[in-house]
């Protein structure tokens, strides 16, 4: 639906006086590039505005609050539930002209980036510190810092060292109407007042929009050792998981790979070599000081040993490193080859769960033979990506759609939730309301108009209006 119902040519000239002509885009060839998102969806823009400073953003803001026009802010489109997708189309605000990093202060322990900054620089500038920035979701190459704080993004590391909203410390947000605020302080405690740097963290573009974001920074590990082990059965290594946790260890990533994944890993990838036999695999990551790594990795290969782990290959420089990661790195496009569709669930259980809401899948699934099911992720944090691939066809999808709500309310049911990182967007915002009671969701509904009274920032997102 087009919701701008001025003249075109009358507000290509207010956007140009506003952002720059050279920073709108209007012509259809441009703004389709801007109708998709790592969903299938597509619903095309009225207009995109390229923003190089905050005066710009809240200056479209103003503009766009007085006219009610919805507003889609957008960092490198790799959500995978819709969110920056304009619904209902009117202005994306495309951020990837605001990606610089303003400063880093290794005494501090900060940063403070543009929201365009893609997270693979920040981890590679802050590094010739010899600093880190932990999360790391698997987009780190191309998704942007203002869109890992909107998701809330989780990562490969989030066991050890937690997911983005345990690294912001203060934003700059442009609110519905232009105003300009400041949450949170650069230090790394705070407790005067509510905490809305938390509140905004996961908001998806609902709430407000960053134009500034100052994360927390670690000491660089010194060294990471991986570990790629091989399990004739699920319950083996997601004991061997169990056990590792147990026993005070906690890597910097524990990933798991089930059968399924690991067919289509072999049938993509023949020269992978993956014995017959193995029915699952564990990722294992270790990092710190280097005797530490050492000592934690040996008493990990004791453990994945006493549970019948029939192959451990360990890798110590980056090339070997990145070698192993390929088996993992694999699964996505392999998954794609066995079906055109692929819907990638992400949930999150209590890790106690694990083996419950596996077997539940595998339940679950025994009624819906003519889809392919796949699940791998990360099961050091009880996230488990359930992937059901399927033939195009409105037949095929209703079935997925169906398997799907089975396996959210499951894990619902176990204490667990619809989305441990990808966030809700429109895609599943119909099944938010399976996890948050009324009384809570009201509180939410209430939060969003508190902000956005006029209902422009990314309309029909989060939760069912
Ligand atoms: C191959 C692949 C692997 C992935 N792996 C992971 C993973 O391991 N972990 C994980 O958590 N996710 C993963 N994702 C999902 C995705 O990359 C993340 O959600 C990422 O944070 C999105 O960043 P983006 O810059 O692409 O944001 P976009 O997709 O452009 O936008 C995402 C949301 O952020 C909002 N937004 C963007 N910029 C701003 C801003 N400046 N102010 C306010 N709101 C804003 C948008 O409105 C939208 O709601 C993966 C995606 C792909 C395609």
């Amino acid at each position: 639906m087009v919701i701008i119902k001025q003249k075109k040519s009358a507000l290509f000239e207010d956007f140009s006086l506003l952002v720059g002509r050279e920073n709108v885009l209007s012509t259809i060839e441009e703004r389709i590039c801007y109708a998709c998102d790592g969903t299938k969806q597509k619903y095309l823009p009225d207009v995109v505005l390229r923003p190089h400073t905050t005066r710009h953003v809240s200056d479209v803001l103003r503009y766009a609050y007085k006219h009610e026009i919805p507003v889609y802010p957008r960092g490198a489109g790799s959500g995978l539930t819709g969110g920056a997708v304009p619904l209902e189309g009117g202005i994306v605000l495309d951020f990837t002209n605001m990606n610089k990093i303003a400063e880093i202060i290794p005494e501090d322990l900060t940063a403070t980036v543009e929201p365009g900054v893609v997270t693979q620089t920040l981890q590679s500038e802050v590094a010739k510190y010899k600093l880190f920035y932990p999360p790391d979701p698997a987009s780190a190459a191309f998704s942007t810092i203002g869109g890992n704080v909107a998701e809330c993004s989780g990562g490969i590391t989030g066991l050890k060292y937690g997911v983005t909203r345990d690294y912001i410390l203060s934003l700059e947000v442009v609110l519905a109407d232009g105003s300009i605020i400041h949450t949170g302080r650069k230090t790394l405690k705070s407790v005067t007042g509510y905490d809305l740097t938390r509140l905004f963290v996961g908001s998806e573009g609902t709430l407000g929009v960053f134009t500034q974001i100052t994360v927390k920074l670690l000491p660089l590990p010194e060294k990471i050792e991986t570990l790629l082990t091989f399990f004739k059965t699920p319950q083996e290594a997601v004991k061997a998981a169990n056990q590792i946790i147990a026993n005070n260890l906690l890597p910097r990533a524990l990933e798991f790979i089930d059968k399924s994944s690991i067919d289509c890993i072999c049938k993509y990838k023949q020269e992978m070599q993956i014995p017959a036999e193995v029915n699952a695999i564990l990722l294992i990551e270790v990092d710190g000081k280097e005797t530490s790594v050492r000592t934690e990795l040996a008493l990990i290969e004791k453990i994945v040993a006493e549970n019948h782990a029939f192959k451990a290959i360990s890798a110590k420089t980056v090339i070997e490193r990145e070698t192993l990661w390929e088996v993992r790195r694999a699964i996505s496009p392999a998954l794609y080859k066995i079906a055109p569709c692929k819907i990638n669930e992400d949930i999150c259980v209590p890790r106690s769960k694990i083996l419950e809401i596996l077997q539940r899948i595998t339940d679950i699934h025994k009624r819906y033979p003519s889809l392919h099911v796949a699940n791998f992720g990360h099961i050091g944090d009880g996230n488990i990506h359930v992937n059901i691939m399927h033939q195009e066809g409105s037949q095929q999808h209703t079935l997925a759609e169906s398997m799907i709500e089975e396996i959210l309310r499951h894990t619902v049911a176990v204490g667990g939730t619809i989305s441990g990182e990808h966030g809700i967007g429109n895609v599943k915002s119909k099944y938010v309301p399976l996890e948050i009671p009324p009384g809570e969701l009201q509180i939410m509904k209430d939060i969003k108009h508190l902000f956005d009274p006029k209902r422009i920032l990314n309309p029909g997102k989060m939760f069912p209006d």
